[in-house]
C-alpha cells in the first residue's frame, strides 16, 4: 500500500485518515506485514503527521506507582503472578502520600495507580478508596487506575472519590490465545468493567501484548476488539519473558513489532492517546515509540525510586533514568514538549 507512495501522496493519505477513512483487514495486514525500513520510515511518517494534526509537539506524562505488587491471579506472562516466589511489598497510604509529594511541582499530568488483584484491596474495596482519596488530598492532578478487575459498585465509589481513568488491559482479544495468558480470568468480565466505567465518566484504556504467541491474525483480531469498545487510550507492549514464570522460555522479539503496531493504532485511534512505556528500554525506546506516533510518556518513577514497574528493564539498576526531568529534557531535543495541564484536563473531562 506504501510501496510507491511519494511524500505528495502520503500527505494526501493521512489527510484520507483524518477525514475518518476506516482501514480493512486486508490493508491492517498488509501495514503489519512491512519488514522493509523504507516502507517502515512512510508507515511512521503517516502515523505522525496523523498525531501532529491533533496534539502538535505536546506529549502527556504519567507517573507510575506500582503501590501492590500481591496478586491472586496466574497470568503465565506475568512476573508477578501468584506463586512465584519473589519480594513483593504493598505500600501503606503514608508511603503513598510522600510519592505524591515528591511529584508537586513535576511535569505530570496523572497518577497512575496500579496493583496486582491484591485480595488487601478486592477483598476490602474501601482499602482502595482510601488510596485514591490520598492521592487526591495531595494532588490536584487527575488520577488513573489499574486494579485488575474491579466490581462495578467499587468502581463507581472509586469515580465518586477522585478516579478518572480506568485501565484495564485485555492483552488480547483473540479468545483462544487469552485463555493462555490470563489463565482461569473471564474474557467477558474484563470488557464489561471498561464499558460500565466508560458508561459513568471513566476514560479507559485497552492495551494488547505483542510477542506472546500472536500472529497477524490475532493481532487484528485485537485491534477489532480495540475498536468495538471505544477506548480513550490504547496500549501496545512487548511481552518480556520473566524468568521462573511459564512462559519465560519464549523468544523476545524485535521492538519493530511493537512500533508498526503503534503507528497502526495511531492511524485507527487518530485523536486517542497512545503511550510510549519507558518500562522496556527506558528513554532510547521512548523516542522511537514517540517517532512511531506515541503520544504519552507513561512509566515515570523517581530517580531514586526502588517501585516496581511491571516488565522493568531496569530492576536492580542503583540510578534509574526515568524521572520527569531526564524524560523532558529528552522531549526537547526531539522538538517536543509537555503539553499544558489544562488540555490534559480537556481529555478527561475535567473541564474547569
Ligand atoms: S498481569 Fe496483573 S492480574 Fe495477571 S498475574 Fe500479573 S499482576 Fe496479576
Amino acid at each position: 500500500m506504501l510501496n510507491n507512495m511519494t511524500q505528495n501522496d502520503l500527505d494526501k493519505f493521512a489527510g484520507k485518515v483524518l477525514e475518518g477513512a476506516q482501514f480493512s483487514d486486508d490493508e491492517l495486514r498488509e501495514l503489519l506485514r512491512i519488514n522493509e525500513n523504507e516502507q517502515l520510515e512512510k508507515l511512521f511518517y503517516l502515523s505522525r503527521k496523523v498525531k501532529d494534526h491533533f496534539f502538535g509537539n505536546k506529549v502527556f506524562l504519567y507517573s507510575f506507582v506500582y503501590f501492590s505488587t500481591y496478586c491472586k491471579n496466574k497470568c503465565t506472562f506475568c512476573y508477578y503472578r501468584a506463586n512465584h516466589e519473589i519480594n513483593r511489598y504493598r505500600l501503606s497510604i503514608e508511603e503513598v502520600r510522600n510519592i505524591c509529594r515528591a511529584l508537586k511541582g513535576e511535569s505530570i499530568h496523572m497518577v497512575d495507580l496500579t496493583m496486582g488483584e491484591d485480595p488487601y484491596f478486592h477483598d476490602r474495596p474501601e482499602n482502595f478508596v482510601d488510596v485514591v482519596r490520598a492521592v487526591r488530598s495531595e494532588l490536584d492532578l487527575p488520577i488513573m487506575i489499574s486494579p485488575g478487575v474491579m466490581g462495578n459498585e467499587v468502581l463507581k465509589e472509586l469515580h465518586d472519590n477522585g478516579a478518572n481513568f480506568l485501565a484495564l488491559y485485555q492483552e488480547t482479544h483473540d479468545q483462544q490465545l487469552y485463555r493462555k495468558l490470563r489463565v482461569g480470568q473471564s474474557f467477558e468480565d474484563r470488557v464489561n468493567a471498561r464499558k460500565f466505567a466508560k458508561s459513568i465518566g471513566y476514560c479507559v484504556e485497552d492495551g494488547i501484548l505483542t510477542g506472546v504467541g500472536n500472529d497477524i491474525e490475532s493481532t487484528i483480531r485485537s485491534l477489532r476488539g480495540m475498536e468495538a469498545n471505544t477506548p480513550d487510550m490504547v496500549r501496545v507492549m512487548t511481552f518480556v519473558p520473566q524468568e521462573g514464570t511459564p512462559l519465560e522460555k519464549v523468544n523476545r522479539i524485535s521492538s519493530i513489532e511493537e512500533l508498526k503496531i503503534i503507528a497502526v493504532l495511531r492511524l485507527m485511534f487518530p485523536d486517542r492517546l497512545i503511550p510510549a512505556s519507558l518500562d522496556l528500554e527506558g528513554i532510547p525506546g521512548m523516542v522511537h515509540r514517540l517517532n512511531a506516533g506515541a503520544n504519552v510518556v507513561t512509566s515515570i518513577i523517581p530517580s531514586d525510586s526502588a517501585l516496581e514497574g511491571v516488565v522493568n528493564y531496569d530492576r536492580g539498576a542503583e540510578e534509574r533514568h526515568r524521572d520527569p526531568k531526564s524524560v523532558v529534557e529528552c522531549l526537547k531535543t526531539m522538538g517536543m514538549e509537555p503539553a499544558s495541564q489544562a488540555d490534559f484536563n480537556r481529555i478527561v473531562g475535567l473541564v474547569a
